[in-house]
């Protein structure tokens, strides 16, 4: 850990403070979790003894879960909590004055430059630090439900808050293996609950105006606009009175078919009925066909208004903002970006004929929105949106790094879905491909972020929402990694499966860990590898074993892949970094002609006759004893030296 935070204090053993201690302890943090009374603090603490055991089973932590747990203490007392602590993390109830008293006291007990963050979820930073002496102490720390499973955590910035507060919390974030996500002024609800609230809440508005019914806009979100879940599903298995307990903080106001059900105290999941009927009903039910005719336009619209307002009030930037809702909302894509695909033009247009119909203030187009659209910059057709696709646009799922040995790293960096692909993703790769300086790149390796997944496929929620157009565009950017010149290697970790095997099959070069696991599922769907999946396959390990690859969807083990040539290699966890290493080594160092024919000659030659593969091979071979590069091997290998090959 390299922040000068050691220890913590959480303060609350509920969903969250127990959640938050669980993760901190096992990044190696000595923490102590409080409550007001015993027997909700051990309840905490049993609740993290229950999930370590989990993570333990899935082999998810490393360490024996006692291990973990004797990094974390106990407490009613709060001096004798937070006395140690370097990091305070408050996890109580929702209530303002709660949470002031909570702060002044911390502040009474600690020293000065003891960070003291909240979780809250939708009050202001600043109103709660201003109960201490030292707000540039406070922050907001804002994990997810559950903890251990969510990756966001918003780190905001209070009025007061100091820059070396936020710092050090950001910090902190990070080495707990979280991603941070700076929110730069402190507005309520932050990022990913102001964004979602639209969500819910203008499906509720739809519901009492009585054209639509619960199942037929969750349907149509989920189905058509590919959202994890139905906007009545979120609420009810968040619970509606927190959504209403939040409005009404606010004096925002809320629509009827949420307060009667307050009322009537069918809070969702939790009482058993909320918009659907859990004890003695069906529970969430909705099917694909029931979602036709809903505007879903119309919950987006109003996403897209709230993200324009965090951006145009400098709460954070459209990146930020994405990613926030990819990681937090669990959103397949990030709200700007799909603002940019629908046009801005359009979602100001709805958002106008709402607010002329109804005069309500929350049709209202944010003031950026409009300037985004009065300069014309409608979104990803226009060249500019949200963001700028002059140049091809930034990189949402693919991170690269070209190393100065010109080898071209390229993680699929969409841990939350396993690395699966979704048709932005397929278009970024082919972008780098075709734009990065191939005379540059000396190989490329592809690995998918995270240590679960190279890539577990394609993405099923896009295969509801896309275009067959847009499938075959998959095709071409699995070509794209084919034909690139340089070669190309797949290290594999984990899942790799559909269009992640599609893609390694693609790669020059494949190698794994033993404990991963490689196949092709498609046919569960009802479909076939595409990609290239079924033909490359097919030359590589033959008919048999590609048909019961194929036919059965089987998911076979590193080491058989290996024993079936799908792999160069299954290399044990501990070794498997040095190996890879050491085939990239081999690539960035050797003769870059020689190695950019080899792959030319090899791959083209196999799709065509002997005649004419012998024929390719005898000419590149001629075209390189024309090369320096070959004078320099000859040289070393008279004189028993290691060659030192040029650029080219
Ligand atoms: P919870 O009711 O499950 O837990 C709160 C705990 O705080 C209770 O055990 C309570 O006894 C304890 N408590 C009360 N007064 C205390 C005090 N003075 N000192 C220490 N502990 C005290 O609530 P929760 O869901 O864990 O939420 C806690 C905070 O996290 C809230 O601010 C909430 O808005 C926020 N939050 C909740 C979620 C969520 O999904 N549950 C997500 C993000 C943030």
């Amino acid at each position: 850990m390299e922040t000068d935070i050691e220890s913590l204090a959480v303060l609350g053993a509920g969903s969250m403070g127990h959640g938050i201690t669980e993760v901190a302890a096992i990044a190696g943090y000595d923490v102590v979790m409080r409550d007001i009374e015993e027997d909700l603090v051990e309840d905490g603490y049993e609740r993290i003894e229950w999930s370590l055991g989990k993570l333990a089973e899935k082999g998810r932590i490393e360490e024996d879960p006692d291990d973990v747990l004797d990094r974390i203490d106990t407490a009613v007392d709060l001096a004798a909590a937070v006395a140690d602590a370097d990091l305070v993390i408050e996890a109580a109830p929702e209530i303002l004055e709660l949470k002031r008293e909570i702060f002044a006291d911390v502040d009474d007990a600690t020293a000065d430059g003891t960070i003291i963050a909240t979780n809250t979820s939708s009050l202001r930073v600043g109103d709660i630090a201003t109960a201490t002496e030292r707000p540039e102490d406070c922050c907001g720390l804002h994990f997810f439900n559950p903890p251990v499973k969510m990756d966001l955590v918003e780190v905001v910035s209070g009025e007061g808050t100091a820059e070396s507060t936020i710092d050090a919390a950001t910090e902190f974030v990070e080495s707990i293996d979280k991603t941070p996500v700076l929110v730069r002024k402190d507005v309520p609800q932050f990022i990913v609950n102001n964004v979602l609230t639209p969500y819910m809440g203008e499906a509720a508005w739809m519901l009492d105006e009585g054209d639509v019914n619960v199942p037929a806009v969750d349907a149509a979100m989920v189905f058509r606009r590919g959202y994890p879940m139905g906007p009545f599903e979120l609420n009810d298995f968040g619970g509606i009175d927190v959504f209403a307990h939040t409005r009404d903080q606010w004096d925002d106001p809320v629509p009827e078919s949420i307060r009667s059900r307050v009322d009537a105290e069918d809070l969702g999941r939790k009482t058993g009925a909320g918009f659907y009927e859990y004890d003695g009903g069906d529970g969430v039910e909705y099917e694909p066909t029931q979602g036709g005719g809903v505007d879903t336009l119309r919950i987006e619209a109003r996403m897209i208004n709230e993200a324009a307002r965090l951006v145009g009030e400098d709460v954070a930037e459209p990146a930020d903002i994405d990613l926030a809702m990819r990681l937090g909302g669990g959103l397949p894509e990030g709200t700007c970006r799909t603002g940019d695909k629908l046009g801005l033009d359009a979602v100001a247009a709805k958002l106008r004929e709402l607010h002329a119909e109804t005069g309500a203030e929350r049709y209202e187009p944010a003031d950026y929105l409009v300037e985004l659209v009065e300069a014309g910059h409608t979104g990803e057709d226009a060249g500019r949106g949200f963001y700028d696709y002059r140049d091809g646009g930034p990189y949402h799922y693919v991170s690269h790094d070209l190393t100065d040995d010109g080898v071209l790293e390229v993680t699929f960096d969409r841990e939350e879905r396993l690395n699966a692909f979704s048709t932005d993703m397929f278009a970024e790769v082919q972008r780098l491909l075709e734009t990065v300086d191939d005379e540059a790149v000396s190989c490329v390796v592809f690995e998918g972020a995270g240590d679960r997944a190279f890539s577990a496929g394609a993405d099923i929620t896009g295969f509801t929402t896309a275009d067959p157009t847009d499938l075959m565009d998959v095709d071409e950017s699995i070509q794209a990694i084919a034909e690139f010149p340089r070669p190309t290697v797949a290290k594999i970790d984990g899942f790799c499966l559909g269009a992640g095997l599609e893609i390694a099959l693609a790669c020059d070069l494949r190698y794994a860990t033993e404990g991963s696991t490689l196949g092709s599922p498609e046919i569960e769907l009802g479909l076939i590898p595409g990609g290239g999946g079924t033909q490359r396959l097919v030359r590589l390990i033959g008919e048999p074993r590609t048909k019961e690859l194929v036919y059965r969807g089987l998911h076979v083990s590193a080491e058989r892949a290996a024993e079936w040539g799908i792999l160069n290699r299954a290399v044990p966890e501990a070794e498997f970094a040095d190996a890879v290493d050491d085939a990239i080594g081999d690539l960035a160092d050797g003769p870059q002609t020689a190695l950019k024919v080899a792959k030319r000659v090899i791959s083209d030659g196999r799709d065509a006759s002997l005649d004419t593969g012998l024929a390719l091979e005898s000419q590149g071979f001629g075209l390189l004893t024309t090369t320096d590069d070959m004078l320099e091997g000859v040289a070393a290998f008279n004189a028993d030296r290691e060659p030192e090959f040029g650029d080219d």
